[in-house]
């Protein structure tokens, strides 16, 4: 919930009153739970590694503390913002001229596409805060032109995308430019394993702030089947008969089709029992509750059921269909890591879901493979 805090407010973090002003006139009230947990860490001195979804203000989240930080008696280059692109470039030295307004900070954005003698005008006068995407700053501090030995503080937005094999080179240069013993910020709202191996290499004890859900994947091994949506019933049926399912619950994306697959899955002589949204609470809340009890072994559903559902006896999930968006999955797919109970995921991909099982699997960083043969008994 983007708006649940801790019931913090800007002044308890003791910001210089015309960083609060700017604050205050952005209209920002409270702070939101991300730059709860990053603004304190983050003024401290800590190298931050943060997850949170888009669209919980994790752009202020390191502004504020970049503002707080700068000084200004220094007419140098103290913090550096990266972002993969242009326009991101922009928004984001926006956001910064925008809070420090009464600063008198000097903010500075160098992007792609425009001409170096411009940026080496301006890199002649006094720049704080330096917003660039990283081609364009590698370029300028190779030159000597952007001077980074007084860069104290280097930020990056979307890290994930600024750690793909076609940044990483360019970042890992622009941080030797930087002061040694520099602070670094990371914000993503997904961090895949090359941002791990980046976190092992450059960031110093980070404090590690996810936001973005209680569930993992932890300990549920992921297969997906190609299958023709023809053959789906077929490919149920025989996954029932191959593994050792102690509870199942069965995913379908529509209502009609839930009600469809629970019947045929009753006449492959299963039992089985169903729930989706558009029967009577009541009558939900009394199926779920035998499921719970172990009065059948499959459970057929929609999506209703998929947020905090925890039942321990469920050793397999099959996506009937597969969802449409990572959140759906992982919500169908992962449970809580705290009781560490292991659990197999199966995915029944059709072609025209292909697409989708690779951008998931980006986006969640997880890795969901192909079904073998024969399934180890001991991975569920
Ligand atoms: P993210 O980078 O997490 O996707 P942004 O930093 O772009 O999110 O912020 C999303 C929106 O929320 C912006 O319009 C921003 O002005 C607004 N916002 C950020 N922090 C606050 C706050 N504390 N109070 C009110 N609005 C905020
Ligand atoms: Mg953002």
């Amino acid at each position: 919930d983007v708006t649940a805090t801790k019931g913090n407010d800007f002044e308890d973090y003791f910001l210089k009153r015309e960083l609060l002003m700017g604050i205050f006139e952005a209209g920002f009230e409270k702070p939101s739970p991300i730059q709860e947990e990053s603004i304190p860490i983050a003024l401290a001195g800590r190298d931050i590694l943060a997850r949170a979804k888009n669209g919980t203000g994790k752009t202020a989240a390191f502004i504020i503390p970049a503002l707080e930080k700068v000084n200004l008696t220094k007419s140098r280059i103290q913090t550096l913002i990266l972002v993969p692109t242009r326009e991101l470039a922009l928004q984001t030295s926006q956001v910064c001229r925008n809070l420090g307004k009464h600063m008198g900070v000097q903010v500075m954005v160098t992007t792609g596409g425009t001409t170096l003698k411009d940026d080496i005008l301006r890199l002649g006068q006094t720049v704080h805060i330096l917003v660039a995407t990283p081609g364009r700053v590698l370029d300028l501090a190779g030159k000597g032109v952007a001077d980074l030995s007084d860069c104290t503080m280097l930020i990056m937005d979307e890290a994930d995308k600024l750690l793909s094999p076609e940044f990483q080179p360019i970042i890992e240069q622009l941080i030797a430019f930087c002061k040694p013993g520099r602070q670094i910020l990371l914000y993503s709202a997904t961090f895949p394993m090359i941002v791990k191996s980046f976190k092992d290499k450059y960031l110093n004890k980070p404090y590690e702030i996810n936001l973005m859900d209680e569930l993992t994947l932890r300990g549920v091994t992921q297969y997906y089947a190609y299958v023709e949506e023809r053959q789906k019933v077929h490919c149920l049926n025989t996954l029932f008969s191959k593994l050792q399912i102690n509870q199942s619950i069965i995913f379908c994306n529509s209502t009609s089709r839930v009600e469809l697959l629970a019947k045929k899955i009753t006449e492959l002589g299963y039992s089985c029992f169903y729930i989706h949204a558009k029967m009577l609470q009541s009558h939900r809340n009394r199926v779920f509750h035998d499921f719970r009890n172990g009065k059948t072994r499959h459970l057929v559903c929609s999506d209703l059921l998929t947020r905090g559902i925890d039942i321990q006896a469920v050793n397999v999930v099959i996506d009937f269909d597969f969802p449409k968006n990572a959140e759906t999955y992982l919500h169908r797919i992962g449970r809580s890591g705290r009781f560490g109970h292991l659990g197999l995921a199966i995915n029944l991909i059709t072609y025209e879901d292909r697409f989708n099982l690779y951008r998931i699997e980006q986006e969640l960083g997880t890795e969901i493979a192909p079904i073998p043969p024969v399934i180890d008994k001991s991975l569920y």
